[in-house]
């Protein structure tokens, strides 16, 4: 019997996912970030961009020492030294090019938007949110898409490289498609009330075992809902 319809597999994949992993905040910096009571889009944009070719838990540690030591807000970045930013985040890796783009934003946040991000996104309209993000320094589409799934801002879901990846092994997407075409057939295949449990579950079930060089195949709770097992059995 061959392999479902993707729009089939899809469901029956976002519920095995849902009964495997248990989506806990310190396997997630935005999540740290929001439950810590803190939900601001200008504090999601500078976790993600500490998050940027780090771990979560450095990630969480920079973001939790700038707070304490800076502040995460955009006039206490703005005004303090580069060098006590890059000091506070150094354990997050790439101290240096983070504390120049965190410091940036947040002068870019204070001359366009008086220091209140949320205000001025509030007063637009759904489809020109995503546009006034990536129109921000360092913020590229997939860090518009995190802040609006993470503050409900619109219906987005992102795509990191872990969603990348598996999406092209279900064959959700050809194994060319960029980065606007695996989030398009994403967004068509779950509904939006799922799009951010699906985001989080596909990232954890990257880490864990459809991982980048040796995926866990023999050992994964979706092998039959996917092609790529049947394609390495006849190799
Ligand atoms: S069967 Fe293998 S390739 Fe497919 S989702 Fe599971 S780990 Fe990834």
């Amino acid at each position: 019997m061959g392999i479902p319809a993707k729009d089939q597999r899809a469901q029956r994949i976002l519920e095995r996912l849902t009964s495997q992993y248990l989506i806990r905040e310190e396997d997630y910096v935005t999540l740290h970030v929001s439950k810590k009571g803190e939900r601001d889009s200008f504090r999601t944009l500078v976790a993600t961009i500490l998050s940027q070719t780090s771990t979560d838990k450095g990630a969480h540690r920079a973001y939790d020492r700038l707070n304490q030591r800076v502040g995460v807000e955009p006039r206490s970045l703005a005004n303090a030294p580069l060098k006590s930013i890059a000091a506070a985040i150094k354990i997050g890796g790439l101290h240096r090019t983070k504390s120049i783009a965190i410091k940036d934003l947040a002068r870019t946040v204070i001359d366009r938007f008086d220091g209140n991000l949320d205000s001025h996104l509030s007063s637009l309209d759904p489809a020109r949110i995503r546009d006034v993000l990536m129109s921000l320094p360092k913020v590229g589409p997939k860090t518009a898409d995190v802040v609006i799934m993470t503050h409900s801002l619109g219906f987005s879901l992102p795509v990191d490289t872990h969603i990348d990846r598996i999406s092209k092994r279900l064959e959700f997407v050809s194994l060319k498609a960029r980065y606007e075409e695996v989030r398009a057939a994403l967004q068509d295949l779950f509904f939006e009330k799922d799009y951010h449990r699906i985001h989080l579950l596909l990232i954890a079930h990257g880490r864990h075992a459809c991982k980048a060089r040796k995926p866990r195949c023999w050992d994964c709770l979706i092998s039959d809902l996917c092609p790529y097992t049947e394609k390495t059995e006849q190799e």
